[in-house]
């Protein structure tokens, strides 16, 4: 098997993320990167990598075995992802949960159309975290699943604040609550609301001449991201933003609390303390870009997301190997 060649479309946090991960994966090799920006004021990722301009994507469709979109998920994926995987074999990160199988569907019948293979809302949440969701349902039944974010900096949401009027920039952290935690690991199962679980709290630089008050207004009532949640707005400075909030941790669990036949309590728990959020999150897609490229090489095409997909695809070693060593 020769090396996956791998290209990046859309080169933020995440994108730079995928190409430091290819790095540490020897059987891929990072073609190029495209941008919608002008490539000449893009930094490479290394001196030999190209910075292409979004244009030319489709001129290399034959030299690319998967494309990894790194675009954001409010309003760059819902159009790139079905685009794109028309084209190419992808992988991508859309995490609006609340839109994941309309965006499924959208990608789906476009991936299809194309003989292309796209694994879909790869990452943490979605992505590993749904996976221990569904062990924990599948393994106990009778119980309940918890899922606690932070305390750290949500990519997503920090995008979607900085997409509200008259926001320069920011970011959001999420925070879980103590007591909510706590009562989740005692095996007590609480009934707990969105509200009771975390908080959210946003920093924003606004553009000149912004209304502090609409712009919180327009944040706080935000569907799907921050309406659900006692959300906090802070306005700070660009000095204070670049000083205090220049790091992206993240991390959270994943809590199936069950009983069993014989009347036995399990509490099974799944954490991530995550120094990078975008560095991790890249890491998944690079190993679901691999799962990608080999279900298309068997020829299963469409839609795909981490439920869908084998273990043992992720992986560099061959199957034989990964059952002498790992089981
Ligand atoms: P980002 O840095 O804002 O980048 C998003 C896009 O914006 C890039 O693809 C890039 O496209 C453009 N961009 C980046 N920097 C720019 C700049 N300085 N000026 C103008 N445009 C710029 O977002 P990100 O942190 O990489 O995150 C991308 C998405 O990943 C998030 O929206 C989130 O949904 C998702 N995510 C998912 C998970 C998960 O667990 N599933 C975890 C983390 C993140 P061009 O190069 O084409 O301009």
């Amino acid at each position: 098997m020769g090396q996956r060649r791998i290209a990046i479309a859309g080169y933020g946090n995440l994108g730079r993320g995928v190409a430091a991960a290819v790095g540490q994966n020897a059987d891929m090799t990072l073609h190029a990167v495209f941008t919608r920006r002008d490539p000449s004021t893009i930094d490479p990722p290394t001196p030999q990598t190209p910075v292409l301009p979004w244009d030319e994507l489709l001129d290399h469709r034959d030299e690319v075995d998967v494309l990894v979109l790194c675009g954001g998920s409010k309003d760059d994926l819902p159009q790139q992802g079905p685009e794109l995987a028309a084209h190419f074999t992808t992988v991508d990160s859309f995490d609006t949960h609340a839109r994941i199988p309309e965006y499924v569907a959208a990608v789906d019948a476009a991936a299809r159309a194309g003989g292309n293979t796209s694994i879909v809302a790869v990452g943490w949440d979605p992505g590993m975290f749904s996976l221990n969701r569904l062990l924990g349902e599948a393994l106990l039944p009778e119980g309940g699943t918890y899922t606690f974010w932070g305390p750290g900096l949500s990519q997503g949401h920090s995008d979607a604040l900085r997409r509200v009027p008259g926001v320069a920039a920011g970011v959001q952290y999420t925070v879980p609550s103590p007591a909510a935690i706590d009562a989740v690991r005692s095996g007590s199962r609480p009934e707990l609301t969105t509200r009771e679980k975390h908080t959210r709290e946003c920093y924003v630089v606004l553009e000149d001449g912004a209304d502090a008050a609409e712009v919180e207004r327009a944040v706080v009532t935000m569907p799907h991201y921050f309406a659900d949640y006692d959300t906090t707005v802070t306005v700070i400075s660009a000095e204070e933003l670049a000083r205090e909030h220049a790091d992206m941790p993240h991390g959270g669990f994943v809590i199936r609390s069950g009983t069993t036949g014989g009347g036995h309590d399990q509490v099974v728990e799944y954490r991530l303390q995550l120094g990078s959020n975008p560095e991790f999150t890249a890491s998944v897609l690079v190993a679901y870009a691999r799962a990608a490229a080999r279900l298309n090489e068997r020829g299963e095409t469409g839609a795909l997301t981490v439920l869908d997909v084998a273990p043992s695809l992720l992986s560099p070693k061959p199957v034989d190997q990964l059952r002498a060593e790992l089981l």
